[in-house]
């Protein structure tokens, strides 16, 4: 065995062995933290234990603020507690207070809780808060220390409860954590198995969404939407022109529409609401999720206690049985737009029971209306009977609240599963949310695409019932939208199928034998209308890193490293 042998002829008890390493990771984590930690492998699928004290290990993830226990050849230790190795490394540890905005090569990523800097003798990493650098590096043979000053499962603990706030949205900070372990591995040399958040050849998941708010114009004779309706699709319409922030042939279409209204109240002329039918028509046969409002006129409780009478929605499921039928299909998927259920589980149920009283689905999929959602949701909605929650997002921004797109398990449930929002029209448009116009808002959505791509994930869009109808017509926005997402392999799927994935994902189990190269992957075959999962094996060859991927789709597999 080998000593880590520090600056000064210390020597610390993170030592290398010569023998065949374990092939995971082990880790070593505050008790506090350990749900955090075991959430935070479900979203980085790769094999880890607790480490186990005398246990060698080719990768140590230490984050309990007691580093210089455990035997590895690459230790990547987090905290921000000046540690004995910080002072056999020299390094002078240094206090910042969050958030603090991290730069890592060409990304910059938000720190929520407090970080630690570090100067003096030892070699300097690749994160840094304006000048101070946030980690360091040390190797001793082919041993490395990798010293990171932040507390990495406070941050997963932050993003996937209190969330980011709108300033840091379209940041995948959660996604960012797990790709510094990624390339901290890589570039050690070190082989690694992985899950990552995609099906098998495709780039990433995407459901296409719709909150049914409102259900058919003809339902408002005289009420404050259908002025709100004439005045947005006459005067609105024609400020919008004027500043350039409307093509005369929608401005036209609206024009049309509003002239033609009596006749549409009178069931002489067809409803321009139809949602069903026009998403259809524009998605041509992707999958695509309603969610319904359970109770007309039923405005619920905000988070704050107050009734806002203008939340209540002018319909309800019952009332468009016949919609919903004649709509029904294999690619389609219908959940509630709760009212109450997010603070109150027996409301849930009640919400529920309206909706399977048409479709026959005892376990739906929720997203509250107006988002409204507390710490004591995720109990209520699973107590309620819902599969799993759509309201983790924004109302005026677009991108990450829980700094990832992948499902993930809410805190204090069971089983019940967040797919977290991603892009929502009215954030985008809204002048009093980000007030974009088209080509910024593509912008934005772009980037986000871009991620998705890149590190896999749900991207879940929520284009509203009528968004595509006078006077909104953001119709070319969502084709355009369509269009990028379209342009690789993406599996569209409902909310609900993807939520089934990702929890088929989490069933996949790894075991390693003692000193053997190889591991084995086992899980329940996934149900038929579910795609394969893929196993990456990332192997150094001569200096360079290759990433073999093999098609996964359940019982056993063996991969050697
Ligand atoms: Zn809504």
């Amino acid at each position: 065995m080998r000593r880590w042998t520090l600056p000064g002829g210390c020597s610390t008890s993170i030592s290398v062995s010569a023998n065949a390493c374990q092939q995971l990771i082990g880790v070593a984590a505050k008790e506090a933290d350990l749900p955090w930690v075991a959430e935070f492998f479900e979203l980085f699928k790769t094999p880890w234990e607790l480490a186990v004290g005398g246990k060698h290990y080719r990768v140590l993830l230490s984050a309990d603020d007691q580093a210089d226990t455990v035997d590895a050849d690459l230790a990547l230790v987090y905290g921000t507690k000046e540690l004995s190795i910080d002072r056999r490394s020299r390094s002078v540890v240094g206090a910042l207070v969050g958030p603090v905005d991290v730069r890592w090569r060409d990304e910059t990523f938000p720190i929520y809780g407090r970080a630690a800097s570090f100067s003096g003798q030892a070699y300097r990493g690749v994160l840094f808060a304006g000048t101070a650098a946030i980690d360091y590096r040390q190797t001793s043979g082919a041993a490395i220390l990798h010293r990171i000053g932040y507390d990495l499962f406070e941050e997963v603990s932050y993003l996937l409860t209190r969330g980011q706030p709108r300033s840091h949205a379209e940041t995948p900070t959660l996604e960012l954590h797990i790709e510094l372990i990624r390339q901290c591995l890589q570039e050690s040399g070190v082989s690694y198995v992985e899950i990552p958040a995609r099906p098998y050849k495709c780039a990433f998941v995407c459901c296409l969404t719709h909150d049914v708010d409102f259900f058919g114009i003809r339902r408002h004779t005289a009420d404050r939407t259908l002025a709100g309706f004439a005045a947005r699709g006459t005067v609105g319409t024609l400020v919008d022109v004027v500043r350039g922030r409307r093509p005369l042939d929608e401005a036209i279409r609206n024009w049309l529409a509003v002239l033609s209204l009596p006749l549409v109240l009178l069931g002489l002329a067809r409803d321009f609401w139809q949602p069903f039918e026009d998403y259809a028509r524009a998605e041509q046969g992707k999958s695509s999720t309603f969610f319904l409002i359970p109770f007309k006129g039923q405005a619920g409780v905000g988070p704050d206690g107050a009734t806002r009478a203008l939340r209540g929605a002018p319909y309800n499921i019952r009332e468009i049985r016949t919609d919903i039928e004649a709509s029904s299909g294999p690619r389609t998927e219908f959940a509630v737009h709760g009212i109450d259920a997010w603070r109150d589980a027996d409301a849930g149920r009640a919400e529920l029971k309206e909706l399977a009283a048409v479709t026959g689905q005892q376990k739906p999929g929720i997203r509250m209306h107006w988002l409204y959602f507390s710490d004591h949701s995720p109990r209520q909605l699973e107590d309620a009977g819902f599969a799993y929650d759509s309201t983790c997002g924004y109302n005026d921004a677009v991108g990450y609240r829980a700094g990832t797109s992948q499902v993930f398990r809410l805190p204090g449930t069971q089983s019940f599963l967040e797919l977290p929002l991603t892009i929502m029209d009215s954030a985008l448009f809204y002048t009093d949310r980000m007030g974009l116009d088209r080509q910024e808002a593509m912008e934005r959505c772009r980037g986000i695409v871009q991620h998705a791509r890149r590190f896999g994930g749900a991207l879940v869009i929520d284009w509203h019932e009528r968004s595509l109808a006078p006077e909104r017509q953001w119709g070319r926005c969502y084709q355009d939208l369509l269009n990028e997402v379209h342009a690789g392999v993406v599996w569209f799927a409902t909310a609900g199928q993807a939520v089934d994935w990702f929890r088929w994902r989490r069933a996949i189990r790894f075991s390693l034998e003692e000193g053997s190269p190889h591991v084995h992957v086992e899980a329940p075959t996934p149900s038929p209308q579910l795609p394969a999962a893929c196993l990456i094996v990332h192997r150094p060859v001569g200096r360079q890193i290759e990433a073999e991927e093999t098609r996964f789709a359940g019982q056993s597999q063996t991969l050697r490293l």
